[in-house]
């Protein structure tokens, strides 16, 4: 058996070393922080994971929480062409549905079972120097340690990378005392697009400590109206600068806030992130090759929700990847041809997806929008490809493809 190394303690890394671990392998996670660390961090994202990774977790046993029934099942939107006007409203379902959960519980629960079933924890912060002396003792090093200073081992994928800077200012919080935003009669991601100025969104979802309640984010594109929120210092001050914000841009939801309250002071983040795709194969100084795996190879942004959804799907390839090579070397070649085979059935898609939203919608795409806001089988393909990004193609780049879905549809 092939003894495997992954440093990073996220779904990337967590999924993987669960799916490997499973067939027998002996697999060391290096984590830098304990459950109980985890578990008492600070927030750093509210996510919504689709079907198809939910699923990968429930096959591997790992499903320790209620639902999916309480998480949204469909999405609404509001496209807003002026601040605090209306102009549309679309909705659909997400017929293969998943959950919302406080990344905080899931990967303290996880790094914790993972001992249980006879995996090895090494709790350290691992550093690259550190990095040299552990990959040799491993058959395969994998880096899954997100958004950090590894990123620099893995050169930048120009041509995939299309921003050098970020594209929003991120504000997210779990809050208690909210009416849900959405208008569906299931439980729904609200999206509210406020043109020229960013989005913001609103799902249930599962508090590490309190349960069922509720998650914001605001994406304001950089000094514009949204952006309103630099130098928040407290969770109070957080919050009403976010209902702020829903007064002056969507007013219609202003009153399912009115109660709403951040729950604890860790439990709200700011941030920003450049959007950036890299190449698999990271260099140690020695030359020896290591692979990277989820936010460290691509980077998000969170608008389209897709980077856990991405590291999910990352990890269950690599894992195949991996069972199928038997006794082989693990090459860069291998690396490269295993993260291409990605990147081509649905990372481009992923990423394409996300850029696609980071801009003004085209005319085109306006156009599917109106229609779907008439007709539900519209508003459920644009809702439930979010969990299967490759569907949108190629009919998403192509106007006449485009309108021949909306008319075929309407016609329907
Ligand atoms: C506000 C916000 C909202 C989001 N919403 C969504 C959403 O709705 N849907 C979605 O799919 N994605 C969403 N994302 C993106 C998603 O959170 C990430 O893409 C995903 O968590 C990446 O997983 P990962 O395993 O690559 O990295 P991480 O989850 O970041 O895991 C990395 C792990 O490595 C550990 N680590 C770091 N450095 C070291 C070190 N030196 N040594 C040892 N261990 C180390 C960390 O402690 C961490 O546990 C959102 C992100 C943000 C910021």
């Amino acid at each position: 058996m092939r003894n495997i190394g992954i440093i990073g303690a996220g779904q990337a890394g967590l999924q993987l070393a669960f799916g490997l671990l499973a067939k027998g392998y002996p697999v060391t996670v290096y984590s830098d922080r304990t459950p109980e660390q985890i578990f008492n961090a600070r927030l750093a994202a509210t996510t919504y994971l689709f079907g198809r990774a939910y699923q990968y977790e429930q096959e591997l046993g790992l499903d320790f929480w209620p639902g999916p029934g309480e998480y949204a099942r469909g999405g609404d939107l509001d496209i807003c062409m002026a601040p605090g006007q209306r102009a549309l409203n679309v909705q659909g379902r997400i017929l293969n549905a998943g959950k919302a959960l406080d990344l905080r519980a899931k990967y303290s629960r996880w790094l914790a079972e993972f001992e249980r079933r006879g995996g090895t924890v090494v709790v350290r912060d691992v550093d690259v120097e550190a990095l040299e002396a552990l990959a040799p003792r491993h058959d395969l090093m994998l880096v899954t340690a997100g958004r950090n200073s590894f990123m620099s081992l893995f050169e930048r994928d120009a041509g995939r990378s299309p921003h050098t800077q970020p594209q929003r200012n991120l504000m997210a919080m779990i809050v208690s005392g909210m009416k849900p935003l959405h208008e569906t009669p299931y439980p729904a991601l609200k999206f509210i697009l406020a043109a020229g100025h960013g989005e913001y969104f609103s799902m249930p979802y599962f508090d590490r400590i309190r349960g069922p309640l509720h998650c914001l984010l605001l994406e304001a594109i950089p000094g514009q109206g949204l952006d309103r929120f630099r130098g928040l210092t407290t969770a109070r001050d957080a919050m009403a600068r976010m209902k702020d914000v829903m007064h002056d841009f969507s007013p219609w939801v202003e009153d399912r806030l009115k109660d709403a309250a951040i729950v604890d002071e860790s439990s709200w983040l700011t941030g920003a992130f450049t959007p950036t795709v890299r190449r698999p194969v990271g260099r140690l100084p020695s030359g020896r090759a290591v692979m990277g795996l989820g936010d460290v190879v691509m980077l998000n942004d969170p608008i389209a929700g897709q980077g856990l959804n991405s590291a999910s799907k990352q990890a269950h390839v690599v894992t195949q990847a991996i069972l199928a090579h038997g006794d082989q070397p693990f090459t860069p070649d291998w690396m490269e041809q295993t993260f291409e085979y990605f990147w081509r059935t649905e990372g481009q898609y992923i990423t394409g997806f996300t850029n696609m939203l980071l801009q003004p919608p085209p005319p085109h795409v306006m156009q599917y929008l109106g229609a779907a806001s008439k007709v539900p089988a519209l508003g459920d393909t644009f809702f439930d490809n979010f969990g299967e990004p490759q569907r949108f193609w190629p009919w998403i780049a192509n106007p006449a493809e485009t309108e021949a879905r909306i008319q075929q549809a309407t016609a329907a």
